[in-house]
């Protein structure tokens, strides 16, 4: 490592002793010399304890999509401040924010809020039991859908071996009771047939079926527009409800998210991250008849859901999201970054393809991009390991695991996208000489 960490790793020592791991989140994580603490974050960048400043594309796992405290959301949560907090009561403003999220999202009916993702699939889960009286669901292998037990549960493709038939299946974490597994189905992503047999075979207990069409979490793996209407031809057949988890992609890829990008219509649909610009609140929306089971018997609340600050930020974002060239602009930039970074890499002889959108899309070290997280095996991910370190240590911050996304806000300028190519390319330079020199040194031991 080139530049100094040397407060943050102090930061590390002091936080560890109170905080598990010193920080909040296990994914913040990064080790012990490596763990960011940072300062402060303003449009596309963000400067560490040690005054290290970053060209930002993780942008908190996408929720900043205008840019760190964007003055605009920032005024309207300040007015926010003024209304008071939570009441256990509503107020006028959770209308018209639900408003206008059906009118960006024609699947969109109904909305209820609340605070984080997790809580949104959550709700958005128990209401497809409660509406269809069956307990289990399917995930798409590689999807990411939350902290909650239910979702917590993964196909492990590191470890699989094609000739011993489906990967396992484990739980993503101690303490998951493992009882649940027997109501988690998985199927890969753009296999219809696949999801068909899954159906066919288990779909008396299948209650729902939830998928990210563009995979957040699984290095923005992208599903078939046809894959997406036999799915959800699927679903009808089977009384499943098909739930499409838009936290990292709604109002992110499209106004109306990947729904619209994409030409179809979920039963139920969650959001969170882009909607409020960094502050907490998400929401699931759907079909009127599916919603309105909360009025019939199904849990859906909590203290602080729509806290006058986050609603207030959110009522704004979407305006600017719904009314201004905000999503162009994103959309443009990444299409250029990644245009940038693909010349670099073909100067150079190196495979590799972009998968997902220009506002959040992965870069896959293989000539074709993969269709589902099984061929994610397929490609050099060795190659983006190594080089993620060395694009922090020129000041361009991406996920240090190839399987997270860049992420685009509407702050990545012009000076942002030369600054970039420039590191990339120094990047690229270094990883191709260490993975040489590592070559070397294997071939003669
Ligand atoms: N669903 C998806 C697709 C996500 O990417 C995430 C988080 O990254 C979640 C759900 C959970 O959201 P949260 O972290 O706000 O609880």
């Amino acid at each position: 490592m080139r530049r100094s960490l040397e407060r943050s790793n102090a930061q590390y020592r002091k936080a560890s002793t109170r905080l598990p791991m010193g920080v909040s989140s296990n994914f913040r994580f990064w080790g012990e010399k490596e763990t960011l603490y940072v300062d402060h974050g303003r449009g596309a960048r963000l400067w560490d304890l040690d005054g290290n400043e970053y060209i930002d594309y993780r942008l908190a796992y996408g929720p900043n999509i205008l840019g760190y405290a964007d003055p605009r959301v920032d005024e309207a949560a300040r007015k926010g401040i003024e209304v008071g907090g939570v009441f256990a009561l509503s107020t006028e403003l959770e209308y018209e924010v639900a408003s206008r999220i059906s009118s960006m999202v024609p699947a969109a009916e109904m909305v209820r809020f609340s605070n984080s993702g997790t809580e949104a699939v959550m709700a958005a889960l128990r209401l497809a039991r409660a509406y269809t009286g069956k307990d289990s669901h399917i995930i798409v292998e590689g999807g990411y859908h939350g902290l909650f037990d239910s979702v917590l549960w993964y196909s492990d493709i590191e470890q699989w071996d094609p000739e011993k038939g489906a990967p396992e299946v484990h739980a993503d974490s101690a303490g998951v009771p493992q009882i649940l597994k027997q109501l988690t189905h998985f199927t890969p992503l753009n296999d219809a047939n696949h999801l068909e047999d899954v159906l066919r075979r288990h779909g008396g207990e299948i209650g729902a079926f939830l998928i990210e069409p563009i995979m957040g979490n699984c290095c923005a793996i992208t599903a078939k527009r046809q894959y997406l209407l036999d799915a959800r031809a699927l679903c009808d057949k089977y009384n499943v409800i098909m739930i499409v988890d838009e936290v990292k992609t709604g109002f992110r890829v499209a106004r109306g998210g990947v729904q619209e990008l994409m030409g179809f219509k979920a039963d139920l649909c969650t959001f969170a991250k882009a909607m409020g610009n960094g502050y907490p609140i998400s929401a699931v929306a759907g079909r009127k008849d599916i919603m309105l089971q909360v009025a019939n018997g199904v849990s859906h609340g909590g203290t602080y859901t729509c806290h006058s600050v986050a609603l207030a930020a959110a009522a704004k974002t979407l305006e600017i999201l719904d009314e201004t060239p905000a999503l162009a602009t994103i959309a443009r930039y990444g299409n250029d970054l990644n245009a940038g970074m693909s010349r670099v890499l073909r100067q150079r002889g190196i495979p590799h393809c972009f998968t997902g959108h220009g506002a959040m899309s992965g870069l896959f070290f293989a000539d074709t991009a993969p269709g589902n997280y099984r061929d994610w095996l397929n490609s050099d991910y060795s190659f983006y390991d190594t080089m993620a370190p060395k694009l922090h240590d020129l000041g361009i911050l991406c996920e240090p695991d190839s399987r997270e996304p860049w992420f685009i806000c509407e702050a990545h300028d012009r000076a942002c996208l030369d600054q970039t190519l420039l590191a990339f390319e120094k990047a690229v330079d270094e990883t191709l000489e260490q993975l040489h020199n590592s070559k070397a040194v294997q071939a003669t031991a």
